[in-house]
């Protein structure tokens, strides 16, 4: 199922629904933890605005996973996963602005596999990882590349308002060991990998997440970015594709 967040036209709510070719079917909040059930309403994909599909406690998000970005940063490749986390003001939904903050120069995309956790869940083993996951999106690392070091940690280069775009969808029909996963800028592709080259897969990462943590219904994993990270402007389209997950597309705006 590909479930999706939306706010119908003439609605203010929130509401969920399974897309369906050029409908969406309404459903109940998949975070619940109740069994998913359609409520008998269907809406056109065009009547209504989608946005972000889930709503995080937190968004933990695992660094230089692909052993060509680390290489690319002159980075030894971790032998433990390297994870910081985004708060839920970062977060943005399918086109939404990207916005530059004024006091960033060097405003970097990282095209990245997003987890969904379906339900609660804390000490849980790789076998039993795929039972606490709810689907798979497109998520946009944003990163104000030139202020990341000046820091010491990551938490202001990765967290400013707008720096995590989620979307369009969630999916449980896809295999995350094996996604082709690219970004364009301005349709341009400057990313293109699969996420067979993770050093640390999908069920290792909620495992050991789960460990540290209690990972809560809909929390996202961010799962690393692959090679050719690069600068975003005014005005750029940064698209997000992963496949089987849709595009997830972002327009970069000055702050004002
Ligand atoms: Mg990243």
């Amino acid at each position: 199922m590909k479930i999706a967040a939306f706010v119908p036209f003439d609605e203010e709510s929130i509401c969920y629904g399974l897309i369906d070719g050029e409908n969406i079917r309404e459903i109940n909040d998949p975070f619940t933890g109740e069994e998913i059930k359609e409520s008998g309403k269907v809406y056109k994909r065009a009547d209504v605005i989608l946005v972000n599909p889930s709503f995080p406690v937190k968004a933990l998000c695992i660094g230089l996973n692909y052993r060509d970005h680390a290489e690319e940063f002159g980075l030894p490749v971790p032998e433990s996963p390297v994870v910081f986390m985004k708060s839920e003001n970062a977060i943005i939904g399918p086109e939404d602005y990207i916005i530059k903050p004024a006091m960033c120069r060097d405003l970097d995309y990282e095209a990245e596999l997003a987890v969904v956790i379906k339900k609660e869940c804390k000490n849980i083993s790789e076998d039993e990882a795929s039972d606490y996951i709810l689907g798979y999106c497109c998520a946009n690392d944003v990163t104000a590349r030139d202020l990341q070091p000046k820091n010491g940690q990551w938490t202001i280069a990765k967290g400013f308002d707008t720096f995590l775009p989620l979307g369009p969808f969630i999916s449980d029909e896809v295999d995350p060991s094996s996604l082709d996963i690219e970004c364009r800028l301005n349709g341009r592709t400057v990313q293109k990998s699969n996420t067979r080259n993770l050093i640390f897969p999908v069920p290792y990462l909620v495992s050991y997440l789960s460990k540290c943590m209690t990972l809560h219904a809909g929390d996202v994993i961010l799962t690393g970015t692959p090679s050719g990270t690069n600068h975003m402007n005014n005005g750029d389209v940064v698209e997000v594709e992963i496949e089987g997950l849709g595009v997830l597309r972002n327009t970069v705006e000055d702050e004002a």
